[in-house]
């Protein structure tokens, strides 16, 4: 089988050990298997970064229309700028939460509260008050930035707020919670 990568627009031709975007399809380096093209997109995570493996026999079927329909929807995301809230709005939102930050269960004044989108905007998340919840500024931050920092602390304590009603055994939870901080360090230590 032969291969080729794609964003829908451009072709990767690899030239040496440095590669190129063509236009012209013919012009396309065509990887005579799989691994090759995994390989090569590996070597250039960066400028690999939206291209997609296709088997040339599947080009043709392939639906760069809706590949391209994708691109546009996340730019014109990306651009939505956010609404402000009244404060009517926040208050309802408030109250729903209980004050709480709906993550990490904390506390909170209502001049402390920030809003979270549930379903993040560049997911497609809607911008209305169904969408948003309570959350605490680190939460926020936190899932703004979500892989770096305390992640391991931070989720660490959202699994358990979220979990504590579920079995109130407190003795159980300290035993879940050192399994699972030593889990988090091992899997992100290397990140
Ligand atoms: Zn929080």
């Amino acid at each position: 089988m032969s291969y080729i990568m794609t964003n829908g627009i451009y072709y990767i031709f690899v030239q040496g050990k440095s590669i190129k975007k063509v236009l012209d399809v013919a012009k396309a380096t065509v990887f005579q298997n799989y691994d090759d093209a995994v390989g090569t997109i590996s070597k250039h995570k960066g400028k690999c970064k939206s291209y997609r493996i296709y088997d040339v026999t599947d080009l043709a079927s392939a639906d760069f229309d809706e590949i391209n329909r994708q691109k546009q929807q996340k730019k014109q995301q990306k651009k939505q700028s956010r609404r402000t809230y009244t404060p009517k709005e926040r208050s309802i939102i408030y109250k729903k939460d209980n004050g709480r930050c709906y993550l990490c269960g904390k506390e909170l004044l209502y001049s402390e509260m920030t809003l979270d989108h549930v379903i993040p905007l560049a997911k497609g998340g809607k911008d209305g008050i169904e969408n948003l919840r309570c959350c605490c500024a680190k939460c926020n931050q936190w899932k703004a930035d979500s892989y770096s920092g305390d992640f391991e602390n931070k989720i660490s304590n959202i699994y358990m707020h979220q979990m504590n009603d579920k079995i109130g055994n407190k003795f159980m939870w300290r035993f879940i919670k050192k399994y699972l901080d030593k889990q988090m360090t091992e899997l992100y230590s290397g990140a």
